[in-house]
């Protein structure tokens, strides 16, 4: 039966031949990207906008490249929350006002 992921702090379940990693890191580690990185439990998607917001409030106000990242996040996050619960897709493209402001240039 397999156990815990190897990566130290990491309580998921390894899973089946992954050299003992999770499903996450094995799948992090087959893209490059670092063991390292926060595991970000999927949220629906305003508790991901209140999360970004809570990110940006504890961002170090000296640091710039922090402060783009959480701005970044929270423009993705409100993004994403437009596209899942306010904007069926079907919607959008019915608007009429989508279409008149193309026109103008808007
Ligand atoms: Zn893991």
């Amino acid at each position: 039966m397999p156990g815990d992921c190897i990566v130290p702090g990491c309580t998921r379940q390894a899973a089946q031949r992954k050299g003992g990693l999770c499903e996450l890191h094995a799948w992090r580690r087959q893209h490059g990207i670092p063991d390292e990185q926060p595991v970000q439990d999927r949220l629906p998607p305003f508790a991901r906008v209140v999360e970004s917001c809570i990110q940006l409030s504890d961002v170090d106000s000296e640091d710039d490249a922090a402060w783009h990242l959480a701005i970044e996040r929270l423009k993705k996050s409100l993004q994403r929350w437009w596209i899942k619960e306010l904007a069926p897709p079907a919607v959008v493209a019915a608007d009429p006002r989508e279409e008149a402001d193309k026109e103008v240039g808007r």
